[in-house]
């Protein structure tokens, strides 16, 4: 992905406005039903903002929801991934065969020196289509690129610099894929755990109204909500593997107040390091290039010393884990 914004990152097709637009319905209903003006707006700046883009806006652009349920995450490296994206992107690479994508037919790389741009060759309905790294957004179905694919260019990918990195970052990791809706039922999910949980919303009240926004959408055939939409309010408040509410510190479990670290007074950068507090995106089961489990049921906010203390296991992994290490501190 390189340093810059993702590739066509202003570029939607129709599915994607539409998408984008039912999620921006969501944040306009939760923000209907927040009584203080105040609150209304940083709901809006922190979390509800809809970004008409694939990367949730450069900066301050897209709220919380957009970034965390939306798009995949943004990568460094010398790789052609996205540098955030949405997740129901058609381009997706991995390391073996998937079944929610096709193989791509080949890769080709066409003009010269800093204007060298990756090909994706494809097959659609028995005819071959050629899409360059800014057209691949275009594809109407999801493609898989393979380790396979890259086989004959490596010697030339591996001279490439940042700028032609960030020229054609156009793909997204299969593990962080999902399809349209999935992403849609996490909007929805994450958007009722913020409402209830930091701008005191009635949990029924805007609870029944996601359901029939869902219920409603004419994007697709598709029956939302899933039959495993969460329908008790603990789901929604409660982080996954401390079970406190999502708004709860965790300052009682630090014994010495934090100490103050230097920070170059020329740079606008945030602390490296958060709130143990704070919310992150908490996927239950780690994810994996073979299934999607970016889904409504399995990602969840926790809090940042959790989600930390989980790192790639999944809940139950960590809580044996956990468990071990208090018998072997004999504390239990
Ligand atoms: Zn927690």
């Amino acid at each position: 992905m390189a340093k810059g914004r993702t590739i066509s990152a202003n570029f939607l097709t129709d599915l994607d406005k539409k998408v984008l637009k039912l999620c921006e319905i969501i944040s306009l209903t939760i923000k209907s039903k927040i009584k203080n003006d105040k609150l209304k707006k940083d709901f809006w700046d922190k979390f509800g903002k809809i970004s008409l883009s694939r990367d949730a806006g450069a900066g301050r652009g897209g709220g919380k929801l957009q970034r965390d349920a939306l798009c995949v995450r943004g990568r460094q490296g010398k790789a052609p991934y996205s540098n955030r994206n949405l997740r129901w992107h058609p381009l997706v690479v991995a390391a073996k065969e998937i079944n929610f994508a096709k193989p791509i037919k080949r890769i080709e790389i066409e003009g010269e020196d800093s204007l060298e741009t990756l090909i994706f060759v494809v097959d659609i309905n028995g005819n071959e289509k050629r899409y360059p790294s800014d057209k691949v957004y275009e594809l109407p179905e999801r493609f898989v690129i393979l380790p396979h694919h890259w086989k004959d260019h490596i010697n030339k990918l591996k001279h490439w610099d940042d700028v032609l990195w960030t020229q054609n970052s156009c793909v997204i990791p299969a593990m962080e894929a999902c399809e349209w809706w999935h992403a849609v039922e996490v909007y929805a999910f994450l958007a009722i755990t913020v409402a209830v949980e930091f701008y005191n919303v009635n949990f029924r009240d805007i609870y029944e109204e996601i359901i029939i926004i869902l219920k409603n959408q004419q994007i697709d055939q598709i029956s939302l909500p899933s039959y495993n939409f969460p329908s008790n309010e603990d789901d929604f408040r409660n982080c996954p593997v401390c079970k406190r509410p999502l708004s709860d510190t965790l300052e009682e479990f630090r014994i010495a107040k934090r100490s103050e670290t230097w920070q170059p007074a020329w740079s606008h950068s945030k602390r490296a390091e958060g709130e143990d507090g704070s919310n992150q995106i908490l996927h239950i089961e780690p994810l994996i290039e073979t299934q999607i489990r970016h889904k409504v049921g399995k990602v969840k906010f926790g809090h940042r010393w959790c989600n930390i203390a989980m790192t790639d296991h999944s809940l139950d992994e960590t809580l044996n884990f956990f468990e071990y290490v208090l018998k072997a501190h004999k504390k239990i």
